[in-house]
């Protein structure tokens, strides 16, 4: 069934302008603003997607029981007090269609549209020197010019799709949650396969084991999870948050993790009972309390980390009760520690496995081999029979969905191909050889990874919009990062990064999920606060870090 939200989709494809200041390639979250922001500044400027619709994250990722785990009244923007108090949330976590439904809200209230191509993929961009212009190409036939390239991809929107030898053979239906149909699967009924435990591994998990006759869950490497609480919000509940606004403004974009909560104890002050009191506090929070506004010492103290991970599997443990779920499900002493991977909240999740039509299959020591045209087979020969594979299996984060664009930069470097050398940028917004192509949710910025992303997409898509009004105002039209100054932001985001335990372990935090991809912790790890400020103290010094020229002339620093 279609979702009342489709009935406002665009039937007829707006066109691309030939020549534009600027193109936004995403309409997501970061799109959206940046688009608005460069309209308000009076450039004319214009958004792509390859979807149908507004949504980024929030269009792709429509599998069941998608939803968010930031609460729903910090996730908004923060920008405009009206458009924050005009919507009205259901519940403190709601699911996937609200949530689209909000970012047709703010698409149509700042009238968005009129100036976004959908269906509409960028295939190639090439810049060019001597005008200072990218040359962008669309699937669509367009080429256009625009001075300036803003990828506001996502940084979780490259899915996986190609992961296992012989998916083409397969009989039944063969879906990648990031590309979850919009009409849905029909899954009563039927023998299913989830592979993945991350955070959407679970919440498709927990959402269709009542619905399916046989559901066979691969798992690999087990997950510290934490219950969700999500109380419904009536009329007292919404007038409480928005409230708020004046304050949640003042403090969200400060915080280490962009959520209004930040860590407010030290384990060194407390006692094990008061530490013990405190982690109960925040695990019945019901939300992700107990990994970002717990102890921060748990990123740094293997000790630390071990006494909270042990408290996370202890809970865990009590629930399953099973020995033999316990060792598949429950991650183990030594595995990794508890928030240096991401951390899902989930309902029910691990009670699903205790239902008679749930099997939890380990393939941690007999990994999957194929698949073949009856389901899954391991890697000791055992075929488990399914008729739709659910692929959970997560993303090539950060860098993914920008290096999936044939761009060409200065001097005919393909950012691709630099990246598949090494993932570096400055301030997780530009790259060097790249100039005017600015990027959200890209690697070295705590967008990457660590954060509420609207609180640190607005931070970033109004540092941009600040660096093409710092460029006009001086006349300028040109940016690039200098070789210094990119060296100097990778040097300060590895030095704050591999102080960290999330360093030393395989997740896609540090692209291990991705094979050949080099490795590097994608956020930066130093706050969200933080960062906030190192990209204010480089605008207001001038941008030391960047070289900006007229185009044709010279490059000054
Ligand atoms: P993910 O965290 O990368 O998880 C992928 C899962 O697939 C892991 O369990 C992984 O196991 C498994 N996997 C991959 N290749 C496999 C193989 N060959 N054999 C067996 N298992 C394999 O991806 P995700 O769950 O899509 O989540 C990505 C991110 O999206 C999350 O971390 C979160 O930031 C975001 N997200 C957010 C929300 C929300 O806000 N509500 C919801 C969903 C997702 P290994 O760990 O062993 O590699």
């Amino acid at each position: 069934m279609l979702d009342a939200t489709q009935n406002s989709a665009q039937t007829r494809r707006n066109p691309v302008p030939a020549e534009l200041d600027a193109l936004v390639i995403g309409t997501g979250v970061a799109g959206l603003y940046q688009l608005h922001q460069l309209r308000e500044m009076g450039l004319k400027v214009h958004a792509c997607d390859t979807a149908s619709n507004v949504g980024g994250t929030w269009y792709w990722n429509r599998y069941p029981g998608a939803k968010f785990d930031s609460e729903a009244y910090i996730y908004q923007y923060l920008f405009d007090e009206k458009l924050y108090k005009d919507w009205t949330w259901s519940e403190r976590f709601p699911g996937q269609r609200e949530i689209e439904r909000w970012m047709h809200y703010i698409a149509d209230r700042l009238d968005l549209r009129r100036d976004i191509s959908f269906s509409t993929t960028i295939t190639r961009a090439t810049f060019d020197e001597a005008r200072g212009l990218w040359t962008v190409e669309t699937d669509q036939g367009e080429t256009i010019t625009a001075r300036y390239l803003i990828g506001c991809t996502g940084m979780l929107s490259a899915p996986l799709e190609d992961r296992f030898p012989g998916q083409a053979s397969f009989k039944g239906q063969i879906v990648h949650t990031g590309r979850y149909p919009k009409e849905g699967l029909a899954l009563e009924g039927k023998r299913v396969a989830v592979i993945g435990t991350g955070a959407t591994g679970i919440q498709v998990i927990q959402t269709i084991a009542p619905e399916v006759e046989k559901l066979t869950v691969f798992v690999r490497t087990p997950q510290y999870v934490l219950p969700m609480k999500n109380p419904k919000y009536g009329p007292d509940e919404a007038a409480w948050y928005k409230g708020r606004f004046d304050e949640l403004k003042a403090t969200i974009p400060h915080t280490f993790t962009g959520f209004e909560y930040d860590f407010s104890n030290t384990w060194a002050d407390l006692t094990p009972e008061e530490r013990r009191a405190v982690l109960e506090e925040v695990h019945t929070d019901g939300s992700l309390k107990l990994w970002l506004a717990s102890f921060a010492e748990m990123f740094f103290d293997e000790e630390v980390s071990e006494e909270i991970s042990e408290f996370v599997r202890e809970k865990m443990r009590a629930r399953l009760k099973d020995p033999r779920l316990i060792d598949i499900l429950v991650p183990k002493k030594g595995d990794y520690g508890f928030g240096t991977h991401r951390v899902p909240l989930e309902t029910q999740y691990l009670e699903t496995y205790l239902r008679d039509n749930v099997e939890a299959v380990s393939v941690r020591d007999n990994p999957i081999a194929e698949i073949v045209p009856e389901g899954v087979r391991l890697e000791d020969g055992t075929v488990h029979e399914v008729d739709t594979i659910i692929m959970a299996v997560g993303f090539d984060a950060g860098s993914g969905a920008l290096a999936r664009i044939d761009i060409t930069g200065r001097d005919g470097m393909k950012l691709a191909e630099e990246w598949r050398k090494d993932i570096r940028t400055t301030l997780g917004m530009m790259k060097f050889g790249f100039p005017n192509l600015f990027m959200t949710g890209a690697p070295l910025a705590p967008s990457a990874a660590l954060c509420n992303m609207t609180t640190c997409l607005q931070q970033q898509t109004e540092w941009i919009s600040g660096c093409i009004r710092h460029m006009q105002e001086t006349g300028k039209d040109v940016m690039e990062p200098t070789a210094e100054g990119e060296d100097d932001w990778v040097r300060h985001h590895d030095e704050v990064a591999n102080a960290t335990l999330i360093s030393k372990t395989n997740s896609w935090y540090t692209g291990s999920n991705v094979p050949g991809k080099p490795r590097r912790v994608l956020s930066y790890t130093g706050g969200v606060g933080t960062y906030r400020g190192k990209c204010d103290e480089m605008a207001k010094e001038g941008y030391p870090a960047f070289a900006m020229s007229k185009a044709g002339a010279p490059q000054e620093a």
